[in-house]
């Protein structure tokens, strides 16, 4: 074993990342790159220059040069010393003769494959079929937000509540590897994992002609510091919008709200209008656009300059194809329609006297 005085390799592990990276052949854009250490389709692992570290988020690995290395190489400890050592300059006492693992040169980079992913119907339709919903997730949806059960039931959402319930019962019936490539399952380390952060709702999102396309999940459980998102989606599929059916049972000029997010969505479809979903708050894609074309649209976005931005980036593309949105916001204090819809609620049941 070779030693390495800790002055050097601290010296080692301050090397910037990025020309690390670079000089490993890796193509860092916006900070982002495509994981090396798993099938990745989305860049999940980010640099940071500020504590000059990197990380996967899929992975939750990360670290400074040498751990990087390290990982890249799949060196030892030592042997990423090394490596960094003669790439940079940096004198180490008595390694000249250690001889480094030759390791392939591989090109990563962050652009994404265009090939879009197959979606397995099967797997997806047996897991909504077979999301009931539990205590949890009655509670929010019926409790605390108030949703329409006809329209959850409606919409077949569900849940997961027990994570390794969840992939036992699932690979039973379909093959582990099958599951993974469905993008449903994920591999970490020894274990298998569902892809949605568990305790969660599932929404499914149907194409227009009512063919599965993804299952997103809204995580149930406290955020707290973790600054993990709430909402996954299946690993490698695109999400299209919610409730696309709907465009398809609708005549010409029919009333349409495009909500941001599922769960805005059900507070419409609560008041029974028709509605749809974008995939996430501000997630508005110009290929959407062609789906809307025939509809009276309205979206209640926030005011301030992300709603802006996001109304005229759709009004964009809607014109384009012959069309446009109308805000029907008026008010300020309701952080989104959700919570506007609840205020509707509870002064209807303020007026017919049975508010508690
Ligand atoms: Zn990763």
């Amino acid at each position: 074993m070779v030693y390495i005085p800790p002055y050097i390799v601290s010296k080692l592990d301050t090397l910037s990342v990025y020309d690390v990276a670079e000089r490993l052949g890796i193509e860092i854009v916006s900070n982002h790159t495509l994981c090396f250490m798993h099938d990745d389709h989305h860049p999940s692992m980010s640099f940071k220059k500020s504590d000059n570290s990197w990380r996967c988020y899929v992975c939750g690995v990360g670290g400074h040069s040498i751990e990087l290395v390290k990982r890249y190489n799949g060196y030892t400890f030592q042997e990423a010393c090394i490596w960094l050592a003669r790439n940079f300059n940096i004198e180490i006492p008595d390694t000249k003769e250690v001889r480094l693992k030759k390791v392939a040169a591989r090109k990563v980079s962050p652009k994404v494959e265009e090939t879009p992913k197959v979606v397995d119907e099967e797997v997806l339709e047996w897991i909504i079929r077979n999301a009931g919903l539990s205590e949890l997730a009655k509670d929010f949806l019926f409790q605390e937000r108030k949703y329409s059960k006809d329209v959850v039931k409606a919409m077949k959402i569900g849940s997961i509540s027990d994570a390794t319930k969840f992939v036992a019962v699932l690979t039973k019936v379909f093959s582990k590897e099958r599951c993974i490539k469905a993008g449903v399952l994920i591999e970490y380390g020894s274990k298998t994992l569902p892809v949605f952060r568990v305790p969660c709702l599932l929404f499914p999102y149907y194409d227009m002609d009512g063919n599965i396309r993804n299952i997103q999940s809204r995580f149930l459980g406290d955020l707290e510091k973790k600054k993990k998102g709430r909402f996954n989606n299946c690993k490698g599929l695109t999400p299209l919008m919610f409730n696309m059916p709907v465009l398809k049972s609708s005549g010409r000029y029919d009333k349409i709200y495009v909500a941001e997010g599922v769960t805005d969505c059900l507070a419409y479809l609560s008041e029974g209008k028709n509605a749809i979903a974008l995939p996430g708050a501000g997630s508005f894609r110009p290929e959407y656009a062609q789906y809307l074309k025939d509809n009276t649209l309205f979206i209640y976005v926030d005011n301030d300059d992300a709603g802006k931005s996001l109304l005229e980036k759709m009004n964009v593309a809607l014109r384009k194809v012959g069309n446009s949105i109308h805000n029907i916001r008026k008010d300020t204090e309701h952080k989104d329609y959700s919570e506007f819809y609840l205020s509707k609620l509870k002064e209807h049941e303020k007026d017919t006297g049975k508010f508690v």
